[in-house]
């Protein structure tokens, strides 16, 4: 059958190749001069595995912790079993520091060029905006338009592939080209740490030190990279408290809130004096529309029966929806496929390893009737519009628990909930989500509740 010769009977080098083409297509050319193009392939070894050969262990460790999500869906397999297999190159010339080319003289530069890490494609523009994300994307705006009166501390987390490297980018895009006097920096934890491990060899910390402290703008991603690393820890805790005290900007991006990483309590009073904003999962809608918007950029026209069959069955992760168009896009170009014509048995067939396996079978009926167990009200008083506390606050957790846990559309969740609208479902949901950030217990009551219907006993 024709649509049999996808992506899975493609050799491991084919798989190789099409990945180098998707990189190019998503990241600063600087990114891929530095990261990716010092990566050789030199074929596949006798354990059906390909070996690159890399020049330094930086290279290696960033192809993995950046790639392995995609790779994993390109080769088919788990992250932690990519046939992949590494030689390093020990002889190679060390990796230059990229964030200077003159050590001796960090601070007085101004920058011309766009700072060299930040991916012109991640802005503000390119990032799409539903009912979850709405909020971040405005504070993440309004912070980028005037970053000298941002108070200093922003800290967005959040669960991987949700856009937080993207907002980040977009602030530092944006701020390059809207403040053209700002002095920016856009790193990886993984890269401050190499940086100073850097600076530590060539005895040029005072330098590196200058370098930070003389910034406008500093924007951090994956901070808990920097959890268990306690010498790496007080530098950038120093550079930390240097900047804020210098009125200056600082974004950071993290899995984890502030209070949950294993760090000093020292920097984690200092993140918390920031504006805390946790990014959500998008909507269905909104996936339909970043699925619609992604294919666009790429030339593809993908119908909305088709945006909606992927976007319901791939939830949580923005990447894997990429993952998705990315391999429809590569099943067109090398099966020869149209896009118009397939149908949903083919998709699921293509796309199958790709779609969220774990979606339980929660409904608004188990909903409903968990949450009047819970709180002694009758099922009709959810559904109702009676305005007495004792039946308003059940009815908004039912509401929270229903925009969490189900996969419908806003409008489809409020309906069933006695016709409510979509904007009362989404003050239901803002409600409980401030109420449970302010009280532990209501946070506790909702996430056993919401754990017991996504596993009933
Ligand atoms: P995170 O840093 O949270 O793990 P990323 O910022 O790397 O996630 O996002 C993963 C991919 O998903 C990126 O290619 C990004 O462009 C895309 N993405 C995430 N959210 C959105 C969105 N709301 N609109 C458009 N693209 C998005
Ligand atoms: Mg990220």
């Amino acid at each position: 059958m024709l649509f049999k010769t996808g992506i899975m009977s493609r050799s491991l080098q084919e798989i190789w190749q099409q990945f180098l083409l998707d990189v190019q297509d998503s990241c600063s050319p600087l990114e891929v001069r530095k990261w990716i193009n010092p990566i050789k392939c030199q074929g596949e070894s006798n354990d059906k595995k390909l070996v690159l050969h890399v020049p330094n262990v930086f290279v290696k460790e960033h192809l993995l912790s950046n790639y392995s999500q995609k790779l994993s869906l390109l080769f088919g397999t788990k992250k932690s079993q990519l046939p992949l297999t590494f030689c390093i190159d020990s002889t190679a010339p060390k990796k230059q520091v990229h964030y200077v080319k003159d050590n001796t003289n960090l601070a007085p530069l101004k920058q011309r060029t766009r700072p060299q890490n930040l991916n012109a494609s991640y802005t503000f523009d390119s990032f799409v905006a539903g009912t979850s994300n709405q909020f971040i994307k405005s504070a993440a705006e309004g912070v980028a338009t005037q970053p000298g009166h941002a108070g200093n501390v922003l800290f967005l987390h959040g669960s991987v592939g949700l856009g937080k490297t993207h907002l980040l980018h977009a602030m530092g895009n944006h701020i390059f080209e809207h403040h053209p006097n700002t002095q920016i920096a856009c790193l990886t934890t993984e890269e401050f740490i190499n940086h100073l491990v850097e600076c530590l060899q060539n005895r040029s910390i005072q330098n590196m030190k200058k370098f930070y402290r003389n910034l406008d703008v500093l924007l951090v991603d994956d901070i808990q990279f920097l959890q268990n690393r306690k010498n790496f820890e007080d530098e950038f805790c120093n550079t930390f408290e240097s900047l804020i005290t210098h009125n200056k900007l600082i974004v950071i991006t993290s899995d984890l809130p502030p209070k949950q990483l294993s760090l000093s309590s020292r920097i984690i009073d200092r993140m918390q004096k920031g504006l805390t904003i946790e990014v959500l999962p998008p909507d269905l809608e909104t996936r339909v529309a970043i699925l619609q918007d992604k294919a666009s950029r790429r030339g593809v026209s993908l119908s909305t029966s088709l945006s909606l069959f992927i976007a319901e069955r791939i939830f949580g992760n923005v990447r894997q929806l990429e993952g998705a168009l990315n391999r429809l896009i590569a099943l067109r170009d090398h099966g020869g496929i149209s896009l118009k014509d397939i149908s949903q048995e083919w998709i699921e067939q293509e796309l199958g390893s790709l779609f969220t396996k774990t979606m339980q079978k929660v409904s608004v009926e188990n909903i409903l009737s968990h949450v009047s167990e819970t709180f002694k009200v009758q099922i009709s008083d959810l559904k109702g519009t009676s305005r007495a506390q004792h039946i308003t606050f059940p009815r908004q957790v039912a509401m929270y628990l229903a925009k969490e846990l189900l996969q419908d559309s806003l409008l489809k969740i409020a309906s069933s909930f006695g016709g409510k609208t979509h904007s009362t479902l989404l003050h239901a949901w803002k409600k409980i989500k401030e109420k449970m950030s302010s009280d532990k217990e209501i946070q506790q009551k909702i996430e056993s509740a919401k754990t017991y219907l996504k596993n009933p006993r």
